[in-house]
């Protein structure tokens, strides 16, 4: 007897990367953007003014998604808001892909996919991802469903715009989704601009890593208006006020800036090519590396040892390898001279 539901008894959840309890870490684990948010963050929270959390806030994030769809191109119609993409992404699950089979992700990628998969009774199909770790195109048709994270992660590695149209048109019985998580530190180009093309695309993004607000949990998607319409009922069905008054403000200031957050973008991506060079690592179109050791789980170690904290899965394929976020050129420098100390 258990007090738990079946359900319960039988998740995987996903565990995400250490956040240390004290100072003095190098912390190159979770893809957090090294520099602070816009100082026109700062100001639209002074003015927002802390009184009027008293009230419930905006449930559709009217303002926050007007800002967006500015950014994006499209109508406010198109962006759907949720507390982080991990939301965003879970609600997609559910409106999409719950109870259906054959719904295709590759063997690779992120590790809250297949924790969605059996919390919302999907039939994930892993496709090997090839010997370079690029997702082959071809396979991906016919589906009840696709889930691709473009950059990919934790491989950094990316498909073209015209590659991920392709599967796109191959998949027309299914629902898309483009997880663009990482899509501002690579030249692919994003699939946003083919959402007026395609009913069956959803393309999901996140203010964490490229937009400093890892901290105040703001993703969205974008897609046709069937789609986000579902997204919105499913929401509503669970809870109607996930994102908060003062992440509202923030992430609307926040697209607003435009320069700020192009500039520091462009520093994280010079500061990567320098350290995939002196590690003559695989170039890597995110604000990561994946980069290849001789015994990862040894170099993870050292590194820890040091004060550094990267990332390591003890899975096949992947085992001596570790994903090292980008962080300013100093944290980088600590990186460096710790390697190669060892
Ligand atoms: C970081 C990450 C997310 C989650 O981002 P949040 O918006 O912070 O929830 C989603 N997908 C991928 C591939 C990520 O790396």
């Amino acid at each position: 007897m258990s007090y738990l539901s079946q359900k319960a008894q039988q998740l995987t959840p996903y565990e995400a990367g250490y956040q240390p309890p004290d100072q003095g870490w190098v912390k190159l684990n979770t893809n957090e953007n090294p520099y602070p948010p816009s100082p026109d963050v700062m100001k639209a929270l002074e003015e927002s003014g802390v009184a009027r959390l008293r009230l419930y806030p905006d449930s559709d994030s009217s303002a926050l998604r007007s800002a967006i769809a500015d950014c994006a191109g499209v109508g406010t119609e198109n962006i759907f808001c949720g507390n982080g993409s991990d939301e965003v992404l879970a609600l997609a699950f559910q409106a999409f892909f719950s109870g259906k089979n054959d719904v295709l992700t590759p063997d690779i990628s992120y590790g809250f996919y297949p924790v969605w998969g059996k919390m919302y009774d999907v039939g994930l199909r892993f496709l090997p991802l090839d010997e370079a770790f690029t997702i082959e195109v071809a396979a991906y048709r016919n589906s009840a469903g696709v889930v691709i994270a473009n950059p990919n992660a934790p491989t950094g590695i990316a498909l073209q715009i015209e590659e991920i149209e392709a599967i796109v048109r191959s998949n027309p019985q299914g629902v898309v989704i483009i997880d663009e998580a990482y899509v501002d530190f690579s030249s692919c180009g994003s699939a946003v601009d083919l959402i007026g093309k395609y009913e069956n695309l959803l393309v999901v993004r996140t203010f964490s890593k490229s937009h400093s607000l890892a901290g105040a949990r703001v993703g969205y998607a974008v897609g046709g208006a069937e789609l986000i319409g579902a997204l919105q009922k499913v929401k509503n069905a669970f809870n109607s006020y996930p994102l908060d008054m003062l992440s509202q403000v923030c992430a609307a200031a926040a697209i607003k800036d435009v320069a700020y957050y192009s500039d520091k973008r462009d520093i994280i991506v010079e500061t990567r090519k320098l350290v995939e060079s002196e590690l003559s690592c695989a170039p890597s179109q995110a604000n990561f590396i994946f980069w290849k050791t001789q015994d990862g789980k040894a170099m993870y170690e050292h590194l820890y040892a040091n004060k550094v904290l990267v990332r390591h899965w003890d899975k096949p394929r992947i085992s001596n390898y570790l994903r090292v976020t980008i962080g300013t050129r100093e944290e980088m420098e600590v990186f460096l001279q710790c390697v190669k100390k060892y």
